[in-house]
């Protein structure tokens, strides 16, 4: 049964919430024993945009339109040591964001929806394990990749067998600030180089954008720096994977239908011996446990018209 559709609680982070996003700037880049909370967002699919010029190039979808992410089979899900996954339903034609070309982009942490699928995405890219590739290969899990340059630029080439599964690779600045400690053309030179950079490695421009500690997302002047560069939301989340469990922003500590989920490339030195795919495992282990299925979040998502 879900009874949580019926009862999701969402707090809107307007200028109150740009202040506690700086109490909570842990939540990302931290070494995964912290006990913070993720800043909170209005739900995609319910923000205006209003129009004023900025450019943008939407990364194109790699995978087929219409057809749901293939899913690894029950042997794959065996030698991982898990049990599969349900299978996520065809993404929806209708999609529940819908993107503006220009203006104002929207905020948000989950996206509107009743299927019960979550999202992943993992961050920055400092852990470079080959280990986790094989593995995404083999069970065809969909992510979202939100990489700083500064991070990846050593390695580019480590993300483009993940992006070859059909997974898009998104923006996070190039050295990962508090941004709104950051004057307007600084805060505009982290996101448009690596858009800049990120479009010359991997061949598209990210539509996404998540500033670093999830901090500055509801300001305005985030908001204008990030048209500015091209992506068209600043995504932010639900839940943040540490190392064996997620934290949760809902008391009940559930996961809801549409719930973006927070991770990070990271490696044992931040997962206290953990390696990658042991944290990833367990994610999808408190998913399947909760009887979720994972899909893309850019399946949920219409790209502004060209
Ligand atoms: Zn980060």
């Amino acid at each position: 049964m879900n009874r949580d559709g019926l009862s999701r609680t969402r707090t809107r982070a307007y200028a109150a919430g740009a202040v506690a996003l700086l109490a909570f700037a842990t939540a990302c880049g931290d070494n995964g024993g912290g006990g913070s909370a993720a800043p909170a967002a209005s739900t995609a699919g319910t923000a205006a945009a209003t129009q004023s010029p900025a450019g943008g190039t939407p990364g194109a979808a790699a995978t087929t339109p219409g057809a749901a992410p293939a899913q690894g089979d029950a042997a794959a899900w065996a030698k991982w040591n898990l049990k599969p996954l349900a299978p996520a339903p065809a993404p929806p034609a209708d999609k529940p964001v819908k993107l503006e070309r220009t203006g104002t982009v929207p905020v948000f942490s989950d996206v509107k929806t009743t299927d019960k699928v979550v999202f992943i995405t993992i961050d920055d890219g400092a852990e470079k394990d080959p280990k986790f590739v094989e593995m995404l290969t083999e069970l065809k899990v969909p992510i979202s990749m939100f990489l700083t340059k500064d991070i990846v630029k050593n390695d580019y080439g480590y993300f483009k067998p993940l992006q070859a599964l059909g997974n898009h690779i998104q923006n996070h600045t190039v050295t990962h600030p508090v941004m709104s400690k950051l004057s307007a053309d600084k805060q505009k030179s982290e996101i448009c180089e690596d858009q800049a950079a990120l479009t010359q490695q991997y061949g598209t421009a990210p539509l996404l954008f998540r500033p670093p500690f999830g901090d500055g997302a509801n300001t305005p002047m985030l908001n204008t720096s990030v048209q500015q560069c091209g992506p068209r939301a600043i995504v932010l989340w639900r839940e943040s994977m540490q190392i064996h469990d997620m934290q949760y922003q809902a008391g009940d500590k559930k996961l809801k239908p549409g719930d973006i989920i927070l991770a990070h490339f990271r490696g044992p030195k931040e997962l206290k011996g953990a390696t990658m795919t042991q944290m990833f495992a367990d994610l999808l282990a408190r998913i399947q446990e909760q009887g979720f299925s994972v899909a893309r979040l850019e399946d949920y998502i219409q790209a502004p018209p060209s």
